[in-house]
């Protein structure tokens, strides 16, 4: 069986909507296929303090940015945390970094192979809110795996988790044992792996290090909370195998494209997501020419040809 998706009800776009007692969420206006009803920008403080955390600003919109600023109100932004450089989680932090005079803090500045994602494919593109990524932002501090920081009433914990993009970050709330899972676990869908900066395996090594973990519940950056998030992480990993097995096993007898690989795998699955599963089978057959099953002629790209070696 495949992962069990969640789904939500469309939030009211500007409402700020309190989830946890330290937590409070705001969805920007910029639904799609990709970011389900749209960003969800976290607030997290403790009700008594005077002091706050963002994480993902999201996209430049003054809508939602006017919503951020009165759900603040007269409250501290302590931090602005950042969990990668995707144009829907990072580009607002600019104007309420200068707004709020709070510092940012991220992984670092988007990583340049995410910008050649999906370019000059043959029409097995990816999303195009994650094809262009947020090249301006630059934290004020860098921080990496196991990072803490500490604001008045709330600590977190950085955990570097690249796959979907390499300066991909989670934050933990050690206060209410939970992790803010950005891109990295989402629970409306799986999350996207664009080539060459995307890597299977990083993806899978991450899923995997957060079994070690004892996190309660998980709030991705877009579409609802997971609950008891083991099983689900459990799920992702092993529809990620076997999509490898099922791949593996259709190159087993004769060389195919990306696009032959589409067709016969997500035979199921609407025509309108078959760029985007071409991506996710780019994904997978890079994994596996790292790993020496697969070869591509003439060279690894999207339009190759790949076999079984
Ligand atoms: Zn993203």
């Amino acid at each position: 069986m495949g992962p069990v998706f969640l789904t939500e009800e469309s939030p009211t776009y500007g409402l700020v909507h309190s989830v946890s007692p330290m937590v409070s969420r705001i969805v920007a206006k910029n639904p799609s296929k990709f970011t389900y009803h749209g960003t969800g920008t976290y607030i997290i403080g403790d009700p008594a303090g005077s002091e706050l955390a963002v994480i993902d600003p999201g996209p430049i919109d003054d809508a939602h940015l006017t919503a951020l600023l009165d759900a603040i109100g007269g409250r501290t932004v302590s931090h602005i945390l950042i969990t990668h450089t995707h144009p829907d989680h990072s580009p607002a932090a600019k104007s309420l970094s200068e707004i709020t005079s709070a510092p940012t803090y991220g992984f670092g500045r988007h990583p340049v192979a995410a910008t050649e994602s999906f370019e000059g494919s043959d029409g097995v593109k990816g999303d195009e809110t994650e094809e262009k990524g947020d090249t301006e932002f630059i934290p004020d501090v860098e921080i990496g795996n196991g990072d803490v920081i500490v604001g008045e009433g709330f600590t977190f914990e950085a955990l570097h988790t690249p796959g979907h993009i390499s300066n991909h970050l989670c934050f933990s709330l050690e206060e209410e044992a939970t992790l803010f899972t950005g891109d990295h676990v989402m629970g409306w869908s799986t999350t996207v792996i664009p080539a060459p900066d995307g890597n299977l395996s990083d993806y899978l090594t991450n899923l995997r290090r957060l079994l070690d973990r004892s996190e309660l519940i998980y709030r991705p950056t877009h579409g609802p909370l997971i609950e008891n998030p083991h099983p689900f992480v459990n799920s992702l990993i092993e529809h990620r195998e076997r999509r490898t097995a099922e791949i593996v096993a259709a190159l087993k007898n004769e060389p195919k494209t990306i696009k032959q690989l589409v067709t016969e795998i997500y035979s199921a699955v609407d025509k309108s997501l078959h760029k985007a599963a071409g991506g996710s089978v780019y994904a997978h057959l890079l994994d596996l020419a790292r790993k020496g099953v697969v070869s591509a002629e003439p060279d690894l790209s999207m339009d190759a040809e790949w076999v079984v070696i």
